[in-house]
């Protein structure tokens, strides 16, 4: 099939809920994909932030043959050894109690609000249960991550939502400190938004979120599904700014394109789970595991984080030059390799363009472009995609 042929039979049989563009990738190499009519095309966008090795990586393609050859799954009713292996990193990384496992962005930010209340009412009062969140965020697409999304256009037409959710105005601690009320058990936010555009925050912002939350008794959850995992030159973003979270949630670049998704939280608040309070059938499977502790040891051992904030830097200054040769661009910003571009200009045709001239990139709220490359990117293909930006920008 071509790409008009899956464009067709998707059209048909697919349900409507993205605004797809038609093309389909069959194959990828290192930061390179092709498409279904054979085009090739340089990759800024990795799957959403998935794809942190990029395509075909021996190191993943290792691990998951050699342990789909021996057990992809048995369930959380027996131990998982690379379950457990993975939780140690990741309670090593960041300083954390425990781990628990699931499939997806949104089941970590819906197992992390679960953990909250439950250890709250235990903890402070059965009237705990408020979680405030921000504007601009996204924490998923399930009920409790859409009422937790400070979006209206994604809650729109699925009410009633679940309660307990308040909304601040990111990078606003006096807003933030009116917001809270006697119901109030946390706080969560992403240390740097994705969706929202790329927010980069200031670190006296998430200092003092964190100040605010130990003075007043409440939980800081950190949803690091987009930002964690080495993509802004630290294992996690949240150690840019030395502010450390009591809830921490994971998925994207976790298992490098494996679906996974992870909630680690301290010790103290761990213990609001008991057996049966949560679960899920498919989390931490052996396949899963195995993947993302290949990914992730890759990615502590290879010297990526420091390659990603070169990168990032290097990336960044050569946007800021084509923001003083073209007056349409009003802001770049970002940390690594999680870069955005606003312009006072149509996203999306820049998109379109830049795909038709052989570069993926992603537009976000129709103005703004985000910039999502593997950690594998090299110095010539960051030029090779300044190179096509400029060449389309130039054209606007
Ligand atoms: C993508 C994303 C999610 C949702 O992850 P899914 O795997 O799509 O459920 C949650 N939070 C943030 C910050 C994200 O970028």
């Amino acid at each position: 099939m071509n790409n008009a042929q899956i464009t067709a039979k998707g059209d048909a049989f697919v349900m409507n809920t993205y605004k797809r563009i038609p093309v389909a990738f069959v194959k990828g190499e290192g930061s390179w994909l092709w498409d279904a009519d054979g085009n090739k095309y340089l990759d800024f966008l990795s799957g959403l932030a998935v794809n942190c090795l990029g395509y075909n990586h021996p190191v993943m393609v290792k691990a998951i043959s050699e342990q789909a050859a021996k057990v992809m799954h048995t369930s959380n009713l027996y131990w998982v050894g690379p379950q457990v292996e993975l939780a140690e990193v990741l309670v090593k990384q960041s300083g954390l109690g425990k781990a628990f496992f699931c499939n997806s962005g949104a089941e970590a930010n819906e197992s992390a609000i679960k953990l909250a209340r439950k250890y709250a009412k235990a903890k402070m009062g059965e009237d705990k249960y408020g979680i405030i969140t921000f504007t601009s965020s996204f924490h998923g697409r399930t009920l409790a991550t859409l009422a937790a999304t400070g979006q209206t256009k994604y809650q729109k037409g699925f009410e009633p939502l679940p309660e307990g959710f308040g909304y601040a105005k990111y990078g606003d601690l006096e807003d933030l400190e009116g917001k809270i009320t006697n119901n109030t058990c946390a706080v969560m936010l992403e240390p740097i938004q994705g969706e929202g555009g790329i927010n980069v925050p200031t670190a006296e912002f998430l200092k003092g979120v964190r100040d605010l939350c130990d003075k007043k008794g409440l939980l800081l959850i950190f949803d690091e599904v987009q930002c964690g995992i080495g993509r802004t030159g630290k294992f996690f973003a949240h150690q840019n700014f030395g502010v450390k979270p009591d809830i921490l949630t994971l998925a994207k670049s976790l298992a490098g394109g494996f679906p996974i998704g992870a909630m680690v939280a301290s010790d103290e608040v761990a213990e609001g789970f008991g057996p049966g309070d949560h679960a899920s059938t498919f989390g931490g499977s052996h396949l899963a595991c195995s993947t993302a502790l290949a990914v992730v040891n890759h990615i502590l051992q290879d010297n990526i984080m420091e390659h990603n904030a070169k990168m990032g830097a290097y990336l960044m200054g050569k946007f800021k030059e084509l923001k003083e040769k073209y007056s349409f661009i009003k802001e770049v910003r970002g940390m690594g390799l999680m870069i955005g571009i606003q312009l006072e200009a149509d996203g999306n045709w820049v998109l379109d363009q830049c795909q038709k001239e052989g570069l993926i990139i992603n537009c976000v709220g129709g103005n703004g472009l985000r910039l999502l490359p593997p950690d594998i990117i090299t110095k010539e293909e960051a030029n090779l995609a300044v190179g096509i930006l400029d060449s389309v920008l130039a054209k606007l």
